[in-house]
């Protein structure tokens, strides 16, 4: 987002609270296709638990959208599992369904509100890649997003941000940049190569057994 955009957020105008008053467990919201979840997303999640506050994180694995063109994409259901299989060794991390249950296509300001009436007990926190942060003014509902949730955000290779320039509530936390993506473990997969150590084990197991992916 153009650091304009800081107008909106009140940090010129020096406003002193955050944009929304601390309440509750700061949950971190972690969206994506998971198609499949891998090594880079659970390392990331892992990293973000402690950092600017957040202490949970739920990955929301995005539901297929009717409207567009998503061949590829697996079964809500298979990508759900794998994310649960991935996590089931992290107390503090979980994967989610909550977005299946939403109308699609999945704003996610619609499903960021839809939370907080469902969890009244928790607070709720963006998390976002700096690739995202760069083009969020092209978001739904980006000044509502920045004046009612706490967004963080993650280092992503070839989209420097400074930090000096993000509006207030938004913060720049420290991750490791891993060189995987789910795009890479597909092609692996149809090409007939190892995934070793690109997915957690039960991962690759799951899709072993079930033989996704492969083309046949
Ligand atoms: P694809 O290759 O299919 O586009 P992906 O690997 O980017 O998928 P997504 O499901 O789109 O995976 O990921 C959700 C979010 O995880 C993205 O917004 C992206 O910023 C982040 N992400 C993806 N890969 C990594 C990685 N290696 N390290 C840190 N974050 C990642």
């Amino acid at each position: 987002m153009k650091p304009s955009s800081t107008t909106d957020t009140g940090q010129r105008r020096g406003r002193k609270t955050a944009p929304a008053a601390r309440h509750g467990r700061l949950t971190g919201i972690f969206g994506g296709s998971f198609n499949p979840i891998h090594c880079g997303h659970v390392a990331l999640a892992k990293a973000l638990l402690g950092q600017a506050g957040i202490e949970e994180v739920w990955l929301m694995v995005s539901p297929h959208n009717p409207l567009k063109d998503e061949r590829g994409l697996l079964d809500d259901h298979r990508r759900l599992e794998m994310a649960r299989l991935a996590l089931q060794n992290e107390p503090h991390i979980k994967a989610s369904d909550f977005e299946m249950g939403l109308p699609t296509p999945s704003y996610t300001w619609n499903t960021l509100q839809a939370l907080r009436h469902r969890y009244p007990d928790r607070q709720f926190a963006l998390i976002i890649g700096s690739d995202n942060w760069l083009v969020f003014d092209k978001w739904y509902r980006h000044d509502d997003l920045v004046r009612q949730f706490p967004i963080v955000v993650y280092p992503r290779r070839e989209a420097a941000i400074d930090p000096s320039q993000l509006p207030r509530g938004v913060t720049l936390v420290e991750a490791p940049l891993h060189d995987v993506s789910s795009t890479e473990v597909r092609r692996r997969l149809q090409t007939g190569q190892s995934i070793s150590g690109l997915v957690p084990d039960a991962v690759a197991e799951y899709i072993q057994r079930n033989q996704l992916y492969s083309g046949k």
